[in-house]
């Protein structure tokens, strides 16, 4: 009788190196230990409508809340003249990019936001904005309810890089979120990239995005590498000279910024 002996075929052998090569993670706490510290308890924010706009949780900072841009810039450091108006923030084209004051790192962003209507232009043009992480990193907002582009330049991609899992695009004129999960790359006091971004996107409830891996900074038509950058960067919203509308932007950091 013939003994079988594991990892003896090529692809045995490879399938036990890729398992030894897996590190199954060790919890500080056995399992049911009661003095683990317990979660911090919040208040849960709340959806919006196409009338009203969402809540954010207790615990988030709030970036917009309808009322006016004190914690937004343009890049240059002049004020933030995008137009406030009836709880809504709005596109000023051709006046620039806008972006935080306040840095973050890892973090869980929400955005409401809603594209032109009707609509003006094709392709990359109707309700053209961004939502960039770090100010690199772009996840795309267009109409992309009938309008069609290229698969990694459409509403929810990660621009340049990925196509959105399926198109949860809603019409123009009407309410959209995204809600964003983003870990930043890491570098070392030298510059070498020690970690990959990656970035988890919903688009309206919607798993878009699962954990992609980005190639770097997200540029049209290209894929150019990272460099290195802070570890704590504005969130930049893009003006791409059309008046695509905002509200009820939040951001909540992820506290262990070295996972
Ligand atoms: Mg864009």
């Amino acid at each position: 009788m013939k003994t079988r002996i594991p990892c003896a075929s090529a692809a045995a052998l490879a399938a036990c190196v890729l398992f030894a090569a897996v590190t199954i993670p060790v919890i500080p706490y056995p399992p049911g230990d009661r003095t683990q510290p317990l979660p911090r308890q919040i208040t849960p924010g709340g959806g919006g409508t196409e009338y009203q706009p969402g809540a954010p949780p207790s615990d988030a900072v709030v970036l917009f809340d309808g009322q006016n841009l004190s914690g937004w810039q343009h890049p240059d450091g002049k004020p933030a003249d995008w137009l406030v108006t009836g709880g809504t923030l709005q596109v000023k084209p051709k006046s620039g990019d806008i972006q935080t004051t306040q840095a973050f790192g890892d973090c869980q962003v929400h955005v409401e936001w809603a594209t032109p209507d009707p609509t003006r232009g094709s392709d990359q043009e109707p309700g053209n904005s961004g939502v960039f992480l770090m100010t690199l990193y772009e996840i795309q907002v267009l109409d992309s309810f009938r309008n069609k582009t290229y698969p990694d330049g459409q509403a929810a991609a990660v621009y340049s890089q990925y196509p959105p899992l399926v198109n949860s695009s809603l019409p123009p004129g009407a309410w959209q979120t995204y809600d964003i999960v983003f870990h930043g790359p890491r570098f070392s006091a030298d510059g070498d990239l020690t970690r990959l971004a990656t970035a988890t996107v919903f688009h309206n409830g919607v798993l878009v995005q699962d954990h992609v891996t980005l190639t770097g900074p997200t540029e049209w038509v290209k894929r150019p590498p990272y460099h290195a950058h802070a570890a704590k960067m504005p969130l930049r919203l893009q003006d791409h000279g059309q008046p695509v509308r905002f509200r009820n932007i939040w951001i909540r950091e992820i506290p262990d910024a070295t996972r």
